[in-house]
């Protein structure tokens, strides 16, 4: 019995295999899924905040009742064996229990409506080593951490081009840290995004000019964002744990998208977790940084108190891109809206 999944199934096996879902060996049965959503726990009560799940269509999920195996493939090509351990259907008012909203046009929830609601349950295991070729895998970012000398590892989440604030906070991080990794992710993301080459044209013009010489790490990580705010910046902290990071960065509105979370929803969150859980990770929560006219630099509201100030804004930057602009240098280092401008119409995801 085989079934094919999609590209975000494939990268979700991957993930697994390589243990960066870590402690994840499969796709989670009813008891973790439930627990995930209900808890933000696994059964065995680790913090785990989103479900990773394989949906099935009807007729794979009814002839896959009293099987032992399924085998998964891609691209008609056989890359896993799943062994069956649960068979269950996802309810409707799930859907808000992961997002906080079930409003379609939220670019996760319309995801996730578009997924089949019959799941299957059980361990994988990977048939085909070639779908780990040109992996993110934590054995060999350990490794390198450990070959560099790195006690203290910040990592660096996003899923834009980066700017000034983005620049502030990543020199915080190496304020308190040996080094920082710069893990930006480039699986599934909404249309009108930055595209991956944007991200990582401005991340090597950054890195070679800026961040010369110092210990920076730049990386990608592949899996779909699922702009679940406060929820999705823990997965994301426990996936950078896995990666070898001490540290991790949560800004604000992490991984959000719209008005659905709060500015510093993630942090509150996070807290909450914190007081009765380990992470195995070092939480930073940082305030916005902004350009202040009067201090005439980068600053938070935790060390300027005026008023007249700059916020650096993505939709603006975003603005001037499409129109072919360069941002104003008070967002965006001008060597790096440079880089990204030559990208032309491959700036962003269509
Ligand atoms: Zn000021």
């Amino acid at each position: 019995m085989t079934y094919e999944v999609n590209e975000e199934t494939l990268q979700d096996i991957i993930n697994i295999e390589t243990k960066l879902f870590y402690p994840l060996t499969g796709f989670m049965d009813s008891k973790d899924y439930n627990s995930v959503i209900n808890e933000m726990q696994l059964s065995t009560k680790e913090v785990w905040t989103i479900p990773i799940t394989l949906d099935v269509n009807k007729e794979t999920f009814t002839n896959a009742i009293n099987k032992e195996v399924l085998t998964l493939t891609f691209k008609n090509k056989p890359i896993a064996t799943l062994f069956i351990e649960d068979l269950f259907k996802i309810k409707e008012q799930d859907i808000k229990k992961i997002f906080q909203t079930d409003d379609i046009n939220h670019p996760g929830v319309k995801k996730e409506k578009s997924r089949f609601p019959f799941r299957i349950g059980g361990k994988i295991e990977v048939i085909d080593k070639e779908i780990l070729k040109n992996s993110l895998m934590p054995k060999d970012t350990k490794k390198l951490f450990k070959q560099k000398g790195w006690n203290t590892i910040v990592g660096f989440q996003t899923r834009n081009v980066i700017h000034k604030a983005h620049e502030y906070l990543q020199r915080v991080g190496l304020e308190f840290c040996d080094a920082l990794f710069i893990n930006p992710l480039v699986g599934w993301k909404k249309s009108g995004d930055f595209s991956e080459q944007a991200v990582e044209k401005g991340y090597k013009k950054m890195i070679e000019i800026y961040y010369e010489n110092l210990n920076v790490h730049f990386q990608t990580l592949k899996t779909q964002m699922r702009y679940a705010g406060p929820k999705e910046a823990i997965f994301h902290a426990i996936i950078r744990r896995n990666l070898g990071c001490t540290h991790f960065i949560i800004g604000r509105d992490h991984a959000g998208v719209g008005n659905y979370y709060g500015k510093y929803e993630a942090h509150s969150l996070a807290r909450k977790i914190l007081k009765t859980n380990s992470l195995g990770i070092e939480l930073l929560l940082l305030k916005e940084p902004y350009y202040c006219n009067i201090c005439k630099q980068m600053v938070s509201e935790n060390c300027c108190a005026h008023k007249d100030i700059i916020r650096i804004s993505g939709t603006k930057i975003r603005k001037k891109f499409l129109n072919n602009e360069t941002p104003s240098s008070i967002f965006m280092r001008e060597e790096v809206s440079k880089e990204i401008l030559n990208l032309k119409e491959e700036m962003f995801i269509k």
